[in-house]
């Protein structure tokens, strides 16, 4: 597994992205295989002219054909490699692990930590892990007992039950993969919250960690204190259960998933907080919000993080129509002076088209929206310059007249 099987020859003019540490080499970019390189396999990529460029590994089934993992041709991808590699994601996150308020958090980012297609989140005692690519597939052992060795776990949970593993043609997916299964139910912590977890069940690997960060920002007591809420698309609560540790008025959860609302509710147990008028609704939030405008229900704050709408580029537009119809019918329910915490996770969708979507709600709804704050992804989930694409979530905190 650690050879080099075959020389990947790519067309002229075709190599600039390789150059500039792009790490996909598009099947379009290949000119020649010169070797039988099977999958996961690792090869050698190479200029028209035959100069080494990288090294990366090989997918005959996806139409990312190789991720590259070295530009320095001459570095051998071993054992050594790899724990290198987890080693620097996790000295990147040294912050969180000091941080005893904060138990759960990213470590591994995939191809923005330098290893394509290896997800690695920690739950506590428990590591999460999913394998997005073939390439990672086939080293599933290895990087399983680096885990173990590097990190002492408790368990290891694999969660490679992700719509992107039929792209690289890898079945779905799940169960312990090393040690002991985690305690039901498991509570991690974050930013001083209790979250109860399902590793096994959850969305995601259990948690959307990537909104961190903006649980805090956006549930400050200045903006949340004695206000009414409606936290729509809330999961297992997040947004909703800060907002209520920082003062708020009375919190509307809503999700379409039961399960995701009955965790919202015990982690308020969790937490020992007693709000007995706070409300769980499980519905569609087109639905309900379409509902709260014909029945005059307003707010003090509405904030809408749904789910991904776009997986392609063909869906842009559909996506571009339900994020605004979405955000028009919350613009709708805000009273004056009332803010807007409105996301998109969307790769697809930019962070300007994103904001003129906002703009074409406002214009519609006929009211003033002032931008306050603007959100990315938590930065345990760092962007590599190099791999743009990275970047998916945004957000905007509007105050709304
Ligand atoms: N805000 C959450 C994460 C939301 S993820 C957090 O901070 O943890 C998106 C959520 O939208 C999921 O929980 C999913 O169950 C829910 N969802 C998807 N479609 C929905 C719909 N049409 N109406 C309501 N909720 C929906």
């Amino acid at each position: 597994m650690n050879e080099i099987t075959a020389t990947i020859l790519l067309k002229r003019g075709r190599e600039k992205p390789v150059r500039n540490r792009h790490p996909w080499v598009f099947s379009g970019a290949i000119d020649t295989v010169n070797g039988d390189p099977k999958t996961g396999d690792l090869v050698q990529i190479a200029t028209a002219e035959g100069k080494p460029l990288a090294t990366a590994y090989y997918n005959p089934h996806s139409q990312i054909r190789a991720r590259l993992l070295s530009w320095d041709t001459d570095e051998e991808i071993d054992g050594r490699f790899w724990q290198n590699k987890i080693q620097r994601a996790v000295a990147g996150r040294e912050w969180l692990a000091n941080d005893d308020t904060t138990t759960a958090y990213r470590l591994i980012n995939a191809e923005s930590d330098s290893l394509p297609g290896l997800i690695v989140d920690k739950y506590g005692d428990y590591l999460v892990m999913q394998l997005l690519t073939a390439g990672m597939d086939v080293r599933r052992d290895m990087i399983v007992e680096l885990l173990a060795d590097m990190l002492s776990p408790k368990g290891i949970i694999e969660r490679s039950d992700v719509p992107a593993r039929q792209k690289e043609q890898l079945p779905q997916v799940k169960g312990l993969v090393w040690g002991q299964e985690p305690p039901s139910p498991l509570v991690v912590m974050e930013n001083g919250r209790f979250f109860q977890v399902d590793l096994l069940h959850g969305h995601k690997t259990g948690l959307y960690l990537d909104q961190r960060e903006n649980r805090a920002v956006i549930t400050q007591p200045a903006f949340v204190a004695d206000k009414e809420i409606l936290n729509a698309f809330a999961y297992t609560g997040g947004f909703g259960l800060y907002a209520a540790t920082n003062g708020a008025g009375n919190i509307v959860n809503l999700d379409s998933s039961i399960p995701a609302l009955e965790i919202a509710e015990a982690n308020m147990a969790h937490n020992k907080i007693d709000r007995p008028d706070d409300e769980y609704l499980a519905g569609d939030a087109f639905e309900v919000l379409r509902y709260y405008r014909d029945t005059g229900r307003q707010f003090d704050m509405v904030i809408l993080d749904p789910p991904k709408f776009a997986h392609s580029r063909k869906d842009i537009d559909r996506a571009t129509r339900g994020y605004k119809d979405l955000n028009w019918l919350a613009l709708r329910l805000l009273r004056p002076g009332g803010l807007l915490a409105t996301f998109s996770c969307s790769g697809r969708i930019s962070p300007d088209l994103f904001q003129k979507v906002i703009f074409g709600a406002a214009i519609d709804a006929r009211r003033d929206v002032q931008l306050i704050h603007t959100m990315g992804q938590a930065a345990d989930h760092p962007v590599l310059l190099t791999f743009p694409e990275a970047a998916y979530l945004k957000g905007m905190l509007c105050r709304v007249w």
